[in-house]
């Protein structure tokens, strides 16, 4: 595909084969498929403009964020892809709202919330993810147990739909296709901005690692904290020691001098037995990964292959699923730089139509990480094979993908993800992105 082929934009053009080759990976690094081109939007103008021309022509079209997808997610075959960084950073705070251009990074969106005293009220573990990139999966942390994901934040959206309208959809207004965006995998249209809500922001974070020795007695204290909603912010990990495993109680409680947290009130009725602790100021522990991340790119393994997986388990389950995926898992199937994270969410703090888990009070997140190998494509193809069989033996049991994946997923599969909420989804779809032209890399295509 030639550039001169798109009608005269603001934004850049790019078809030259260093663009087309980043364009054509992600953090997966498993799939690569190649774009015709890339273009970079200098303006909601002209994301429209594209989708219009490619809706005329039949071409397909991905929009990418941070590029951060396990899978392939944000590539597309021959067509165009849109990088929604190259938006003109819009952002501003009304009240206790802001309004960002959805290419910008969550750590971004911080940068202009903090001086006002103001944050979203969940964030990622990871900040250099975009808005956009997250709200068409939910987007989800710590903090979900009290607020939900980061999309039952979202009051207001932009959107660029399939045939290239521009909207503003919110629940009073277009609600059919804001419902349909938020979780929706980016089928309907492009995010070009989002409105969403802030709650107050802390100064500081004291942050708990509670160790345990024992799986029932790590779920049961999770249990209880995510319950009655002592911490602000509760995550888990499992950990391979030499003879097993070991269980992480992550808890952090926010605060602003002189008050402080009352550790007494908030451990004294757990079971751990280790514990470490230590204070920061609040944005360093938003910003924790920041020299993880820093480490692994200089050793190189951050640009690995990452097999990741994602499931939310049901409550009554979850102990035995984890504990046999765990006496099945070695360091040849998490990677040595891997990491397996498991907590609870509250299914009630969930708002979201599109957004999909079990029945039941509490969901687990359980997320193997898993990291690959750069040099042996049979030890990859071995590690997606075994997302595929706990992937499918979660939804035996009643679990649920968090949708974003390193699964070759089907139209079927997503049909039985989204269950009672594909109807919508499937009609969403055909009324604002006919022809399955949008975000080919998530594998859903209607009638
Ligand atoms: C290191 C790391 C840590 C992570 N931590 C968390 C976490 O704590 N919580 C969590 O919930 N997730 C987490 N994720 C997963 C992450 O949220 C998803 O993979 C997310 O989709 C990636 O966002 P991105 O900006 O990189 O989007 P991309 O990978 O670029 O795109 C993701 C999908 O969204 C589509 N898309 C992107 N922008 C738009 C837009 N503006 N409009 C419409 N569609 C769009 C793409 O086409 C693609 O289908 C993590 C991922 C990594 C690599």
């Amino acid at each position: 595909m030639t550039a001169e082929i798109l009608p005269a934009i603001a934004g850049e053009i790019l078809t030259g084969e260093a663009d087309l080759s980043v364009a054509s990976s992600d953090w997966g690094n498993l799939v690569h498929t190649r774009p015709g081109l890339v273009v970079r939007p200098a303006s909601v103008t002209d994301v429209a403009v594209v989708l219009r021309f490619a809706a005329a022509r039949g071409l397909p079209v991905a929009a990418r964020g941070a590029g951060h997808s396990p899978y392939g997610q944000g590539q597309v075959e021959g067509g165009i892809l849109l990088d929604m960084t190259s938006l003109p950073p819009r952002r501003v705070v009304r009240g206790d709202l802001v309004s960002v251009d959805a290419g910008a990074r969550w750590r971004e969106v911080l940068e202009t919330t903090l001086p006002y005293g103001l944050v979203p009220p969940v964030l990622t573990d990871y900040l250099e993810l975009t808005v956009g990139g997250t709200l068409v999966v939910g987007g989800i942390g710590g903090a979900a147990h009290h607020h939900g994901t980061q999309t039952d934040s979202v009051v207001e959206l932009e959107v660029v739909t399939g045939a290239g309208e521009v909207l503003t959809c919110s629940r009073d207004s277009d609600k059919d296709l804001f419902d349909a965006v938020l979780g929706g995998l980016g089928q309907c249209g492009v995010i070009t901005r989002a409105t969403l809500r802030l709650i107050p922001a802390p100064a500081r974070a004291r942050r708990w690692k509670l160790y345990y020795d024992s799986l029932p007695a790590f779920l049961a204290d999770q249990r209880t904290v995510v319950r009655d909603g002592r911490f602000d912010y509760v995550e888990g990990q499992l950990i391979p020691v030499d003879d097993g495993w070991r269980y992480m109680l992550e808890a952090v409680a926010y605060y602003t001098p002189p008050d402080a947290p009352d550790e007494d009130a908030l451990l004294g009725s757990l079971d751990f037995g280790e514990s470490e602790d230590e204070d920061t100021m609040y944005f360093d522990f938003l910003n924790r990964m920041a020299d993880g991340e820093a480490a692994l790119r200089a050793e190189g393994s951050w640009f690995h292959p990452h097999p990741w997986l994602n499931l939310f388990l049901p409550d009554d389950t979850v102990e035995h699923f984890v504990a046999e995926t765990l006496a099945a898992t070695g360091e040849p199937e998490l990677g040595a730089t891997g990491l397996l994270l498991l907590y609870p969410v509250r299914n009630d703090r969930l708002k979201t139509p599109l957004f999909s888990v079990p029945p039941g009070e509490l969901s687990w997140l359980f997320c193997p990480l898993r990291a690959g190998s750069p040099d042996d494509p049979l030890h990859n193809a071995r590690l997606l094979e075994l997302n595929v069989d706990l992937y499918r033996k979660a939804r035996g049991l009643g679990g649920k993908a968090y949708p974003t994946n390193a699964l070759p997923m089907s139209t079927e599969d997503w049909r039985a993800h989204f269950g009672p909420a594909w109807p919508k989804l499937a009609e969403a779809k055909a009324r604002y992105a006919p022809g399955n032209l949008l975000n080919p890399g998530q594998r859903l295509r209607s009638p």
